[in-house]
């Protein structure tokens, strides 16, 4: 078991509520990326700013060659009025870290302090610090930024908490993990009239209550019982007056699923029963289809080895090595789809516990008890990983 000091402990909790008051959005992480490249130069990692625009990358190369391995933190915060009222609460109104992006950004660096001066390696050692997780689409961009041509990783490992487990537990799971994320908005144009006379007129109001009724059936009737999917109509809007009919109605629509095909299968269910419904009421539907995260997959093997180097340091109680999927989506997925490794979750805290309060939630808080714990994964998976042959 590698450990912390408690002095180590403590500067690293203090950075992670420095971070935790200066909240920002994404692609604006500019003091948060500033401040991880300078302690990362600090310790003696050759560092590369830039990449994504305000992404990050700490490299150590101990030995002549070796395996590579690539470890990755988030840094954005999102758009939330923080209620908590701590000593470290948020200092700008309407932005907060409600996902604990500051915690990861903090475990990472205590461990990247201590694995700087760890002789009992050998390898490449790549840190990532990515912007914008949060819908952003950080990682690609990072990627489209040349990260993995610029840094190759053999595998790479991201760690994010997860209230509703207990503090400091290690979640595994091989496979599918976390759900694919797609957008779209249908506009269903109609022909406006008189509310008196709707036999004039062709309502879209009708067509969008009938089409969200039917879109019910997708999951239901179209995708295999045993694959979770989600669809989702977040928000309609149609008309302005009782005794007027409207021309348009517009629908906003999340939709997830755990399985690739699946994915593929309900884009083309969603399209042509839009079309249709659309035309069995006489308007037109437009299609606005904006493909989100993909499915996060975790490569079997390098689960295994995480999960060995769990088993191998912590306590088997503190370790769960099948988890559950999750509908939450994840932009490490596309990392993930280049380079084979395991997303793994560190529990926040669960039942009457405050960490137990689900992320994007304005009461939210990262757990700092478990910066010791996530850094000293990090630490212990850099030594088995990249142990001398
Ligand atoms: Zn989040
Ligand atoms: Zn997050």
């Amino acid at each position: 078991m590698y450990r912390l000091s408690e002095e180590a402990i403590e500067e690293f909790i203090g950075l992670r509520r420095d971070i935790h008051q200066n909240p920002e959005l994404a692609y604006e992480e500019h003091r948060t990326s500033a401040l991880v490249a300078e302690r990362l130069r600090h310790w003696g990692y050759a560092v590369t700013t830039g990449l994504g625009g305000t992404g990050v990358v700490g490299q150590m190369v101990r030995g002549g060659s070796g395996p590579r391995i690539g470890l990755r933190a988030d840094m954005d915060a999102l758009p939330i009025q923080e209620a908590n009222t701590t000593d470290w609460a948020s200092c700008k109104p309407g932005l907060m870290h409600a996902c604990g992006h500051d915690g990861h950004t903090a475990m990472l660096l205590a461990a990247a302090q201590m694995l700087a001066v760890s002789t009992q390696w050998t390898g490449t050692l790549n840190l990532i610090f990515q912007p914008a997780e949060e819908g952003g689409g950080g990682a690609l961009r990072m990627m489209q930024d040349g990260l993995f041509e610029q840094f190759p990783c053999d595998s790479i490992f991201a760690m994010h908490n997860m209230p509703g487990f207990p503090q400091g537990q290690l979640v595994f799971r091989s496979g599918p993990t976390m759900a694919s994320s797609d957008y779209l908005t249908v506009t269903l144009q109609g022909r406006g009239g008189h509310g008196a006379m709707p036999h004039r007129a062709n309502d879209p109001i009708v067509a969008a209550a009938s089409l969200i009724m039917a879109l019910q059936t997708v999951v239901s009737r179209n995708v295999d019982p045993l694959q979770p999917a989600v669809v989702t109509v977040g928000a309609i809007q149609a008309g302005k007056a009782n005794n007027v009919i409207a021309d348009q109605a517009r629908l906003e629509i999340s939709v997830r699923a755990l399985d690739p095909q699946v994915r593929v299968a309900m884009r083309e269910r969603l399209y042509t029963l839009i079309a249709q419904q659309a035309a069995s009421y006489g308007v037109t539907a437009h299609i606005d289809w904006r493909d989100g995260y993909a499915v996060l997959v975790n490569d079997a093997q390098q689960t295994e080895r995480a999960l060995a180097v769990a088993r191998k340091h912590f306590a088997q109680d503190q370790i769960l090595a099948q988890g559950p999927m999750l509908t939450g989506s994840e932009d490490f997925a596309f990392m993930l789809e280049q380079v084979p490794g395991c997303y793994l979750f560190i529990g926040n805290g669960a039942g009457d516990d405050a960490g137990a309060c689900m992320v994007h939630n304005p009461s939210y808080d990262f757990n700092d008890h478990n910066i010791a714990v996530g850094a000293s994964y990090w630490i212990a998976l850099v030594h088995e990983l990249l142990s001398q042959p």
